[in-house]
């Protein structure tokens, strides 16, 4: 059940509405939304009986969900989440967010190399590894602490905002010390021990969709972390598999307007994944920035021909030049505008 405030409820009164919640054995999940605040209750084994809220004061109605998710569904907050990464940096709203970056750090000049001209093209988000989940156990692996040392020295040097994975619980500790935004990759969607850890770490998550996922399955998973308490979630499409073989994996980009309707959550779009080929990459932002994608991921090393992992679907930095060029003429057409 949601516990839809009134537009002037006052601050003690969400407060005495959440204890009441929490004296009922529940958890109280507080979202303010541009015109009210919104309750959502979970802990909750049958439906919530509405009496012992409605009356309290500050409360406009109580409201059954019909979803299976409740917290990040749009009858919880009507106005998609924007997130606010500080330093003028938001993904989710009116700017296009673009993160760029190599598949993997692999060392600091390759880093330097790649963040430079990402920096000069105008993306404010830098993405690279340091933990790899690799196919093969006999892949690079990542450079773990080195990596995400190298990464930190980005942050400083470039002025961008750092996206890297957790591969499992025990490096989201790390992951959490370093980055601004913790990954969670297709692999790792549904490994529900990561999911509630980084519902409880204090830094947003970018979770991508599981390579066999339905929108639910994708929600749901979403679902596990802001039920931990963090709000702060990035959804990412990244294709998934089908008979399709002219592509590592088939884009799926009728998953954004469909997120949209259900979701308050941002959500990007992953086409150098999603396509495995670095010439349908740029095509392909076109049409997630034109389907209405709150940003972008873009894999972008200096020398792609010699990238330790995902060379195949890398962008140069002139290509990425490129890339930024023509989403920035399209994303007006939107209503956007660049991060
Ligand atoms: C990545 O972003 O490098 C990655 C491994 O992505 P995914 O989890 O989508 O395969
Ligand atoms: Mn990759």
């Amino acid at each position: 059940m949601l516990v839809m405030m009134k537009s002037n409820a006052t601050r003690e009164e969400i407060a005495a509405v959440c204890r009441k919640i929490e004296s009922m054995g529940f958890k109280p999940h507080p979202i303010p939304g541009s015109t009210r605040t919104a309750i959502g209750i979970t802990g909750n084994r049958a439906p919530v009986e509405p009496f012992a809220l409605e009356a309290l004061p500050g409360v406009g109605e109580c409201v059954p969900v019909s979803k299976p998710y409740k917290l990040v569904g749009r009858e919880l907050k009507e106005d998609t989440t924007v997130i606010d990464l500080g330093d003028g940096i938001t993904i989710g709203g009116g700017r296009l967010a673009v993160i760029a970056g190599p598949c993997a750090v692999e060392s600091r000049q390759q880093a330097r190399e790649a963040a430079a001209p990402i920096a000069a093209a105008g993306a404010r988000l830098f993405r690279g590894g340091a933990f790899k989940p690799r196919t093969s156990p006999y892949s690079f692996q990542g450079l773990a602490l080195e990596g995400l040392k190298i990464l930190a020295e980005v942050r400083e040097e470039f002025g961008l905002k750092i996206v890297t994975e957790a591969v499992d619980v025990e490096s989201v500790d790390l992951v959490e010390r370093y980055a601004d935004i913790i990954q969670v990759g297709a692999r790792n969607m549904q490994n529900f021990s990561l999911l509630k850890r980084v519902g409880r770490a204090r830094i947003p998550v970018l979770l991508k969709r599981g390579n066999a996922a339905t929108l639910d399955e994708l929600l749901m998973a979403a679902e596990y972390i802001l039920s931990e308490g963090n709000y702060r979630v990035i959804l990412c499409e990244r294709g998934i598999r089908t008979f399709a073989d002219h592509t590592r994996n088939t884009l799926d980009l009728s998953v954004v307007p469909a997120v949209q309707h259900a979701s308050h959550l941002p959500i990007i779009v992953d086409p150098s994944h999603g396509t495995g080929r670095r010439e349908k990459v740029i095509p392909m932002s076109r049409a997630a920035v034109a389907v209405g994608a709150d940003g972008l991921i873009i894999e972008v090393h200096p020398h792609p021909e010699q990238a330790m992992s995902d060379g195949n679907q890398s962008l140069d930095p002139v290509e990425f030049g490129q890339l930024m060029s023509e989403i920035g003429q399209i994303a007006p057409v939107l209503g956007r505008s660049m991060a």
